[in-house]
């Protein structure tokens, strides 16, 4: 009962990213146990853990698309649907 609340991004999430990182990398499957251990020292490094879910969505392809904006290309976080500067709606980049 003493389990803190992640805020944002679910750890569910973060967990799976784990999993197709590591299981792309490694080529093996992880057990739970390790998962739990590295999700815990992501959860303490605010840059790898944006790291992981870059790579993560990178790899499996399932991420959610990045946005950028048709006017000057800036590219936006898939949150956004609009440009916050031209209120256009975003397009979504396709690689
Ligand atoms: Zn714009």
């Amino acid at each position: 009962m003493t389990r803190p609340q992640a805020p944002g991004e679910s750890r569910a999430e973060v967990v799976s990213a784990m999993e197709h990182v590591l299981g792309a990398v490694s080529g093996k499957t992880i057990d739970e146990k390790d998962l739990r251990k590295l999700n815990n020292d992501i959860e303490k490094d605010p840059q790898a853990k944006s790291a992981v879910q870059t790579i993560s969505n990178a790899v499996s392809g399932q991420g959610p698309a990045v946005r950028y904006c048709p006017v000057d290309g800036e590219r936006y976080s898939p949150k956004f649907t609009e440009c916050p500067v031209h209120h256009v709606s975003l397009k979504i980049l396709t690689q």
